[in-house]
């Protein structure tokens, strides 16, 4: 219904603009045809106009969109890791990104520090037993776990 409205409101303006604008036409030679002439002139030029108009508000809204997006995945590719300050042993939370070389300055020695991202990699287990049996012999244990 809203669009409706907002879309009737845009014909009749521009229905209106063109009937206005289309006026001097009438008294140039008082010709009726001239003036629809005009009127049709007018209104096919507020058509192209509008469409063009519309078509680079969306262009924009596109780009800045992509802007959002791209913003969006710069922060997802942040990562916080705890280091260890090479000079004096300080702990201290750096921001990692993994696409780039890391460093940050120390927050108690102010000396700048390369972080050096390892990765190591494991085999992946099975468990030998069942869940719920592995539970039920853990619980039946209870009172010589001191030992
Ligand atoms: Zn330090």
């Amino acid at each position: 219904m809203g669009k409706f409205i907002i879309i009737l409101g845009s014909s009749l303006l521009i229905a209106v603009i063109s009937a206005v604008g289309a006026l001097p036409a009438l008294f140039w030679g008082m010709s009726l045809s001239n003036y629809l002439a005009v009127f049709c002139i007018l209104t096919a030029l507020q058509l192209v106009v509008g469409t063009l108009f519309n078509y680079f508000v969306d262009q924009k809204t596109f780009r800045e969109m992509e802007k959002v997006d791209s913003a969006n995945a710069l922060a997802e590719a942040i990562q916080y890791l705890p280091t260890t300050c090479a000079y004096c042993g300080t702990a201290n939370l750096t921001k990692i990104m993994l696409d780039r070389d890391n460093s940050f300055n120390c927050e108690a020695c102010g000396e700048k520090n390369a972080v050096i991202i390892e990765s190591s990699t494991a085999r992946i287990t099975m468990p030998i037993m069942p869940k719920a049996e592995a539970a039920e012999i853990f619980n039946s244990l209870d009172g010589d776990t001191d030992g």
